[in-house]
């Protein structure tokens, strides 16, 4: 009997999962095809307001362009700051040539190979469609075939003379990708899942924690920051603003699982559940973190990966430093193949696992042993649990 009710319960969760998957592939799909290169997030900002404002207590945007929302914790004598950042990498224009071909600076880092040939959008006073060209196979001189092209190599085709070009277009206007989203398997394959990969997860972690008449354990500021590609700037000044006492960065990370990897550069792998983040080129995580997100995967069955990415950074880096006296900090990746190239690939199972550990984060906090002691730590039991079960109060709700 114990054994069907066990069944009965997995199946109901895992059917609410695959709900859940179902109703959301729209939202992910939204947020990753919305537009906004750093300094530029205005579609995507406009989506991830309408999207988050039901959902939060207030919704604010600061100067520097991030939006900030405030869920009411059960508690106000600390603060948790999570940052998904919004922007995606893009470019800016830099020059209109005399036959209407715009030449370009990138906004953030790009693999340069993979840009020949895409279909961009050009953010002028109405958005044009253009194509990424560089100089075709046929002329180039041999030694040339082998050398990977710089990004200020490629120019912008908007396919119209410069007097067309110049009536919609101006230097300094910025530049995305297009890439719309395609299911492939149980992946999804899309431009800017990094990061609306993360902004997805922030979401979905705030809906299922409200949409359970739950609460997180302390004041939440969910912040969809700016200009991250960029070198961390709008979670640098929101970390300010708020000085969390926790913080959690959400984003992609490397899944190098491709034919060719060694076993210790996959960093992680797709399928095989959420990214605890450990290391990267800009954060240690905090050790407490990174055992009590273990600990709550355990807990909730949530398959978990442990990630250590050898070059860059999250807003994770910022959030941890710019606290008065810090801030906990640590992060929940979404592994993803192609990062930084025009179509990036994320597993389903991923992104639904990183949603389910990221809400467990934010109403478990109380339930985990802070100090530096050195020592073997366990979640301490939900409070819930000990006001159904009498016993288990005498247990675990006994003041010491
Ligand atoms: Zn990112």
């Amino acid at each position: 009997m114990a054994g069907f009710v066990l069944l009965l319960g997995l199946l109901i969760r895992d059917v609410g999962r695959m709900l859940l998957l179902v109703m959301n592939i729209q939202l992910f799909k939204e947020l990753c095809e919305a537009t906004g290169a750093p300094g530029f997030e205005y579609g995507i900002r406009d989506l991830i307001i309408k999207t988050v404002t039901p959902l939060a207590d207030s919704v604010t945007v600061d100067n520097i362009g991030n939006v900030i929302a405030v869920i009411k914790g059960k508690s106000s004598d600390k603060k948790i700051m999570c940052a998904a950042h919004m922007d995606e990498i893009g470019f800016i224009v830099r020059h209109i040539d005399d036959n209407g071909f715009i030449r370009i600076l990138p906004l953030g880092g790009f693999d340069p190979k993979t840009l020949t040939a895409q279909r961009v959008t050009v953010h002028g006073t109405k958005d044009l469609p253009g194509c990424m060209g560089v100089k075709p196979i046929h002329v180039m001189a041999p030694e040339e075939r082998t050398k990977m092209p710089a990004v200020t190599d490629f120019v912008v085709d908007l396919g119209m003379p410069k007097e067309e070009v110049e009536k919609y277009v101006s230097i300094g206007d910025s530049i995305t990708r297009i890439g719309d989203l395609v299911e492939m398997g149980d992946c999804l394959n899309v431009k800017s899942i990094d990061n609306r990969g993360g902004c997805f997860l922030l979401i979905e972690a705030i809906r299922a924690i409200v949409e359970a008449g739950q609460k997180p354990d302390y004041d939440l500021y969910a912040v969809f920051s700016v200009q991250e590609e960029v070198g961390l700037r709008g979670a640098q000044v929101a970390t300010i603003a708020i000085q969390p006492d926790f913080s959690f960065a959400l984003d992609v990370t490397i899944a190098f699982d491709t034919p060719g990897s060694g076993a210790h550069d996959k960093c992680t792998v797709l399928g095989k559940g959420t990214a605890i983040k450990v290391y990267d080129g800009t954060l240690i995580t905090d050790s407490r973190m990174v055992k009590f997100q273990q600990a709550l995967c355990e807990e909730n069955s949530i398959p978990y990966q442990l990630e250590l990415l050898a070059a860059g950074g999250t807003d994770a880096g910022a959030m941890q430093k710019f606290s008065a006296g810090g801030s906990i900090a640590g992060a929940v990746s979404i592994p993803v193949r192609n990062v930084h190239q025009s179509i990036e690939m994320a597993h389903k199972t991923d992104v639904q696992a990183s949603v389910d550990l990221l809400a467990a984060c934010f109403t478990s906090l109380s339930r985990w042993d802070w100090t530096w002691e050195r020592k073997v730590r366990t979640l301490a039991p939900k409070a819930e649990a000990c006001e159904a079960k009498p016993a288990a109060k005498k247990r675990c709700c006994r003041k010491k």
